[in-house]
């Protein structure tokens, strides 16, 4: 019998599930509302080895994987208090620097990233571009006097950047024709900008999210890095480029999972007590089915994770790749329909601030559009998996 989840998994999970419970919903509510960062909870959780739990043990990590990683935020979700800045600082950003930064770059950021000491946040998307991070024009030239590199561009939606260390910042270096024009194709490369790097301006883009972490729109006016700023070489920039989508995309499935999770178990504690007729609303099959059904949805996505998980951990970055996406896109549809039923088994009731669920109804949907759209999955496994002709 292949072994799902090892009995090391199943008792982090546990461990973090009790973590979870001791800070929850209310803990993150508070949080929220006052304009406060999870610091207690990121500390904790940092002080116990989970932010790390992907990172080589040599820089202070838990030898771990994605596999590990994608545990951690799914059950602090589970319990109403995700830290979305998993996704991008360890799982991201980690992954990319432990495995293409140079010495000093792993030196320099590894350890402080798995105890949680530092941050970095994560910008690929522009506001020109989109879906389409082919289009991207973020665009780095090298000063020939001094070898620094000169970054100039925008990008929006950059989760965290006011309280992360860095920015992993997408950019990209033109490749030129034969003919000496511009390809259009994209040869990305990454570079960590410093937060209070002169010309890296932030604004806090106001979303309606109840979230501790903000989104921002950063605007780069030939920022001026160090050599060593670039993250390991400049031509093999999609390699490491790809090598951060797959974490980001199945921790985007662990988030995910997590919050329907939440929702869930708060509807169906809901639903066998609440008594309107002769017997609990649970017991009506209109009520119990969207329930049981949003849970099988949940568990298909979280087997659709951990196979991803796994291949990204063994290395198949290919593999991975389907699978990374196929889980994202499950995970997103089931958080959403969890959701959604969790609102409405709630009555009014789910409406109310007291109970909490109704502002997971625009949470859910980040689950949808971010890192990667739904659309942008379908097009995916048509185009890679089945075959199909592209569009566009
Ligand atoms: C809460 C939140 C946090 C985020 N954090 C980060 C972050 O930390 N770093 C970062 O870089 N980005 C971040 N993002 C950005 C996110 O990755 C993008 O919003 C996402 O990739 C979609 O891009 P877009 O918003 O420009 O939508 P668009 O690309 O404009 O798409 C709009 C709609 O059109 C559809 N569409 C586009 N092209 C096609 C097509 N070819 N076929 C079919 N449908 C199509 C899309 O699916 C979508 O429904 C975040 C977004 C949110 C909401």
């Amino acid at each position: 019998m292949p072994v799902i989840e090892s009995e090391e998994h199943k008792a982090l999970r546990a461990a973090v599930a009790a973590l979870g419970a001791k800070y929850g919903r209310d803990y993150l509510t508070n949080a929220v509302s006052s304009g406060r960062h999870p610091r207690e909870l990121w500390a904790e959780a940092a002080a116990l080895g989970y932010l790390g739990v992907n990172l080589p043990e040599e820089y202070g990590g838990g030898g771990g994987g994605i596999a590990e990683l994608s545990i951690v935020l799914e059950e602090l979700g589970a319990a109403g208090c995700p830290l979305l800045m998993l996704v991008v600082s360890p799982a991201i950003c980690g992954t990319v620097i432990a495995r293409f930064g140079t010495g000093e770059q792993k030196r320099e950021w590894l350890p402080a990233l798995a105890d949680g000491t530092r941050t970095m946040a994560f910008g690929i998307t522009e506001p020109d571009a989109g879906s389409n991070s082919h289009r991207i024009t973020t665009t780095a030239r090298r000063d020939p006097g001094t070898g620094d590199w000169l970054l100039t561009g925008r990008k929006v939606f950059v989760s965290g950047v006011d309280t992360a260390d860095a920015t992993l910042v997408v950019g990209r270096t033109e490749t030129v024709s034969a003919g000496g024009g511009r390809t259009g194709n994209l040869k990305p490369c990454l570079f960590i900008v410093p937060r209070d790097t002169e010309g890296f301006q932030r604004h806090a883009i106001d979303m309606e999210l109840n979230a501790s972490e903000r989104q921002f729109e950063l605007v780069l006016d030939d920022v001026r890095l160090p050599a060593g700023a670039l993250v390991g070489e400049e031509d093999a920039g999609l390699l490491q480029l790809f090598a951060g989508l797959n974490p980001e995309r199945i921790m985007g499935a662990a988030f995910a999972i997590g919050m329907g999770r939440y929702a869930l178990a708060r509807a169906v504690e809901y639903a066998r007590e609440r008594t309107v007729w002769k017997v609990p609303i649970g017991a009506h099959q209109a009520i119990a089915h969207p329930l049981a059904q949003a849970h099988i949805e949940l568990e298909t996505a979280r087997l659709m994770m951990q196979k991803a998980a796994h291949l990204c951990d063994a290395g198949d970055d290919i593999g991975a790749g389907e699978a990374a996406n196929m889980a994202k896109y499950a995970a997103g549809e089931a958080c959403v329909k969890a959701v959604d039923q969790a609102v409405h088994t709630l009555g009014g009731n789910g409406l109310t601030r007291e109970y909490g669920l109704a502002s997971l109804i625009t949470a859910a949907r980040v689950s949808r559009i971010a890192p990667v759209s739904r659309e942008m999955i379908l097009n995916y496994v048509s185009h890679q998996t089945l075959g199909l002709p592209k569009s566009y």
